[in-house]
């Protein structure tokens, strides 16, 4: 009774959920093949983390700027804006305690209660849950399953577009769904944007997790900088999830907002870290290569397997480390009708845990297939082999799912 009305309108993201139940199996000596979370299971690289212990030993342990480090604010200034064709100062580069306090930070900046927010569906389960929380109105734009991956649905955004629409989010090199807008795609998206004067944030944080193709931001393109700011993050380019560190990145008066909520959030982001940060940028030593080859290695893999199950099909996307495979075929032959009772089929019966299309927000109407999605970020070939073995057995094998329906299986392979 004591808990603010406000809270009622915050959501969360059920991923997490997912990862506590798989813990929770797996203390009770259960063998869970983790395929649910976006957390890596590679080291951080060695350069990064022997700077922050220095920077430690050298007493760098107090506060710091509220925006950041001025040397780290130039290097991503210089290096992330060379990157994406974009001419940038330290002005431009806000410092944050991770990618994610973007969001809620670019919201509560730049959106009044009652503006519509144009957000992926599926998509980061976040979005939704800040424009929620403070008083917007969620605008979900969709997808087109193609041969290819997925398009974005440009005439469902051109459409869904009214005189109260204030801001876009978009987020290229897509979570949950590997989807990657082409340059078409991207010029249509901007000139939308532009045309309706809509401010954006580009939510970059697998803008490096990429296997082939040129990498592309949506704030490159004309009439953009002005109004995009971007979301980067240390978390997937330097196996940092845990380290906590990332940045807003656009135009300095939308920069200097944002900074002001850093004050009364959390003074600064971590300063020792901030140095450690700086040494990965500096000195890449091919790092960031490095995790996207063992990356790669796990994405063949998973996709070979994966559609080497009946009734489950996959594309092989060229960015993130995200599978989105359409198992509709697969529920039908075993007659689970709802997502989540296949995803508890596949972690009763087999130890596999994913998450599925619904932890990524209400399924839109028109929407007919079933997909989950396959993390391999936080999981070893040796173990997607022999998990992505066991799930084709207990798709494939009529007693199996018989069993689990009965109620008498339980990990049974
Ligand atoms: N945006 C997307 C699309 C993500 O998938 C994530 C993390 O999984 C984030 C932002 C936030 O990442 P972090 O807060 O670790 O930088």
């Amino acid at each position: 009774m004591r808990v603010a009305k406000r809270m009622r309108d915050l959501g969360t993201e059920t991923a997490f959920a997912v990862s506590a139940e798989a813990c929770a199996i797996r203390e009770s000596g259960r063998k869970i093949y983790p395929f649910h979370l976006g957390d890596m299971n590679i080291r951080t690289p060695k350069n990064i983390i022997e700077a922050a212990s220095k920077a430690m030993e050298d007493g760098k342990t107090g506060y710091c700027p509220t925006s950041g480090i001025p040397e780290l604010r130039e290097e991503i200034a210089r290096k992330l804006g060379a990157q994406r064709g974009l001419k940038l100062s330290k002005e431009n580069v806000s410092i944050q305690p991770g990618g994610k306090p973007v969001i809620s930070k670019f919201i509560m900046a730049f959106m009044d209660p009652g503006d519509e927010v144009l957000y992926p569906n599926p998509g980061y389960p976040i979005y939704e849950s800040q424009i929620k929380f403070h008083g917007g109105v969620p605008k979900p734009y969709g997808f087109i399953a193609t041969d290819m991956g997925f398009d974005l649905d440009l005439d469902q955004i051109e459409r869904s577009v009214t005189k109260k629409t204030k801001i876009l989010i978009f987020n290229n090199y897509h979570n949950p769904m590997g989807a990657e807008a082409g340059d078409e795609e991207l010029k249509r998206l901007a000139e939308i944007c532009a045309k309706n004067d809509l401010l954006v944030l580009s939510d970059e944080a697998y803008f490096d997790i990429k296997y082939s193709g040129e990498r592309r931001s949506i704030a490159s393109l004309p009439g953009m900088p002005e109004r995009t700011v971007i979301l980067y993050t240390f978390s997937k380019s330097f196996a940092m999830t845990g380290w906590r560190l990332g940045a807003a990145i656009g135009p300095e008066w939308m920069i200097k907002e944002i900074t002001r909520l850093n004050v009364n959030d959390e003074s600064c982001s971590n300063h020792f870290i901030q140095w450690g940060a700086l040494e990965g940028l500096r000195n890449p030593n091919g790092e960031t290569e490095k995790i996207v080859g063992i990356l790669r290695e796990r994405r063949d893999v998973a996709i070979d397997m994966l559609n080497g199950i009946r009734g489950i099909k996959t594309f092989r996307p060229e960015c993130t480390f995200y599978l989105f495979p359409d198992v509709t075929d697969a529920m039908k032959n075993l007659g689970i009708n709802n997502l989540e009772d296949f995803r508890r089929f596949a972690l009763d019966t087999t130890g596999v845990s994913f998450c599925t299309r619904e932890h990524f927000g209400t399924p839109m109407k028109g929407e007919t297939r079933k997909y989950i999605r396959v993390a391999y970020s936080g999981i070893d070939v040796k173990e997607i082999r022999e998990g992505l073995a066991k799930l084709k057995e207990a798709i494939e094998d009529p007693e199996i799912v018989k069993g689990w329906k009965s109620g008498g299986y339980s990990n049974h392979l």
